[in-house]
């Protein structure tokens, strides 16, 4: 495993980070899992208020000592802020769910401008210094889905340790984008990467044509692998986080980060991965990262299962498996597209700003072609 300083922090972490977001059902795998984490050199773990019962999971892993080897990184769930007390009332709630005094690196989590705008009208700030003073969060920070602009702004606003944007090989130039990230460094902020499979689209049911190139370059690697090696390529990314949710795929990227170091990248290495981004947007219909944040909805309509399936009759070329599971799996259960009354609650969460009902029609329709 390979590890940085972290920002300005005495903190030093690996530059793989588990994800706490999809963990298996099975708690007493989910536990093992981050035990065999910690043991091979994993020392940071990502978790949020809202990631159903992942932190009391975690908090269940992290005795018998393993707390002592690992740095938590937890969400404030600004959304569900109504006044100033709320900021504490959720962190304490995160404190007794981890079982622990204190939280590493705290976050106030996924601004936009929605977020940040009830940040500044409850003093979230001062919140953030007072938990700092108490000694119930060690280093402050947010995580991020809005445009590069209101990022630069959020950055400037207040003395974060830290930001934790989305980025991967199609989204170098949206959110926060590479411009973004390289901002944050400048001000030595430690950066930290989500979403770097873009929820796992990157490398499921990727077009033919990306298998072309990849089968056909000079060095062989997996589409994970040079997903991930264009990231930890970057040196302004402090951490990569990936929401592993099986030992296997745990094992594989550990594997991919015993040698993640920076500028390991050559030129033609660059190109490979420009055309491999030029192949996902020619196919590509929805931008959605499958984070779930726009559910439940109140018509039933399973919003992120049916972009899932657009997109792969996009990208796919046999479409027939995408169809029949939306027909007989979807439809049947009465969460198909065609339950949305376009109330619009949906779109208000979604940090890829998708005009989620206007989607839903068209996904429909190709859901249902024959
Ligand atoms: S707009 Fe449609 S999908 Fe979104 S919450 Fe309303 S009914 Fe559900
Ligand atoms: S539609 Fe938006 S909020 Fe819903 S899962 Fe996709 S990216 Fe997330």
């Amino acid at each position: 495993m390979q590890y940085i300083n972290y920002g300005t922090t005495d903190l030093v972490v690996s530059r793989f980070g588990l994800g706490c977001m999809r963990f298996p059902k099975e708690q007493q795998e989910a536990i093992d899992m981050v035990r065999y984490a910690l043991d091979h050199g994993v020392n940071y773990l990502d978790t949020a208020y809202i990631y159903n019962n992942s932190e009391v999971t975690l908090g269940k892993a992290l005795k018998d000592g393993y707390r002592n080897k690992s740095v938590i990184v937890a969400k404030n769930p600004i959304w569900d802020v109504r006044k100033y007390d709320d900021f504490e009332k959720y962190l304490d709630e995160e404190l007794k769910r981890l079982e622990v005094d204190y939280i590493d690196i705290y976050l106030l989590h996924s601004l936009g401008a929605e977020n940040f705008d009830k940040v500044i009208q409850f003093d979230g700030f001062t919140f953030l210094d007072k938990m700092v003073e108490k000694g119930k969060i060690r280093h402050t920070g947010f995580s991020f889905h809005g445009t590069n602009e209101l990022f630069k702004k959020v950055v400037d606003s207040y003395p974060f340790e830290m930001a934790q944007i989305q980025l991967n090989i199609l989204d170098e130039f949206q959110q926060a984008g590479l411009d973004g990230l390289k901002y944050a460094y400048q001000k030595k902020m430690a950066t930290v990467i989500m979403e770097p499979l873009r929820g796992g689209h990157i490398v499921n049911n990727y077009p033919e044509e990306v298998d072309y190139l990849i089968k056909n370059y000079k060095e062989k690697r997996s589409l994970v692998e040079w997903a991930f090696r264009w990231l930890y390529n970057l040196k302004e990314a402090s951490v990569i986080i990936s929401g592993t949710n099986n030992l296997t795929q745990l094992k594989e990227n550990i594997s991919i980060f015993s040698d993640a170091k920076s500028d390991v990248m050559s030129e033609e290495d660059l190109l490979l991965i420009k055309a491999i981004r030029t192949e996902f947007e020619k196919k590509n219909v929805i931008n959605c990262t499958g984070c779930k944040y726009c559910m439940p909805c109140p018509y039933g309509v399973d919003i992120p299962e049916i972009f899932k399936l657009y997109n792969s009759v996009s990208v796919m070329k046999s479409h027939f498996i995408d169809r029949l599971v939306y027909r007989d799996t979807i439809l049947h259960a009465g969460n198909g597209a065609d339950k949305c009354v376009e109330c619009g609650i949906c779109k208000i969460h979604c940090p890829q700003s998708i005009d989620i009902p206007e989607e839903l029609k068209k996904a429909h329709q190709a859901l249902v072609k024959k």
